[in-house]
């Protein structure tokens, strides 16, 4: 992601003044842990985003670009891939904006978000890859936003908790 910087902070023997403790000492591990279904569905929630970004973004270059003398929209296998992201879209977003009324109530949704959260990463991603692929020879270059999508969204897989993570802990909630 070339507009965060990710480096590696070490903390030994670093003294913290009394003051500066945020807290109870020693429940550290457990205020981040009570943090992470809201981080899942802050992912969840940018990959929703990307996604239908990068459709509205195919959407007006399809249209635009012209090949053989005609635009690029005008052929079925656009319009067919188009339609198949739109689906994925339309459902994700339903999922998701049930799941963030859920979550602002209070409920503990950890089962869903984990499902959210990597399904709705995994669509970014393939999306990404469709996206990129109508875009043709400029889907490649920097100038076009969706080459920095294509490079970005993949992450979001790895991040806040890698897919399979989220996979065993639906899996542990289901009683497996
Ligand atoms: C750009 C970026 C930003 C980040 N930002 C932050 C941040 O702000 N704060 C922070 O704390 N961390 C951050 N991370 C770290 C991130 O959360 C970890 O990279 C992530 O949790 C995966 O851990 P790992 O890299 O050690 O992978 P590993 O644990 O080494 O995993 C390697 C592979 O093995 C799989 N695997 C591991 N364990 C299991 C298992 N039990 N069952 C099945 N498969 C398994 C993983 O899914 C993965 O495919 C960031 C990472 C990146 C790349």
């Amino acid at each position: 992601m070339h507009s965060q910087d990710t480096a590696e902070l070490i903390f030994e023997d670093c003294r913290v003044p009394k003051e500066n403790l945020l807290g109870e000492e020693g429940k550290g591990f457990t205020y981040l842990m009570e943090k992470l279904q809201q981080e899942r569905l802050v992912v969840a929630i940018c990959a929703q985003t990307a996604s239908e970004d990068m459709l509205a973004d195919t959407i007006e270059y399809v249209k635009g670009r012209e090949a053989f003398g005609k635009s690029v929209s005008q052929f079925q296998n656009t319009q067919f891939k188009i339609a198949e992201m739109a689906t994925e879209i339309k459902m994700g977003r339903a999922f998701l904006d049930q799941l963030i009324a859920k979550h602002m109530a209070g409920e503990q949704v950890v089962t869903e978000v984990s499902m959210a959260k990597w399904r709705l990463t995994e669509t970014a991603r393939k999306i990404s890859i469709e996206c990129m692929q109508l875009h043709g020879g400029y889907g490649y270059m920097e100038e076009y936003k969706i080459a920095r999508r294509y490079r970005d969204v993949p992450v979001a897989s790895i991040y806040a908790g890698t897919n399979e993570i989220m996979k065993k802990i639906i899996a542990k909630n289901l009683g497996l």
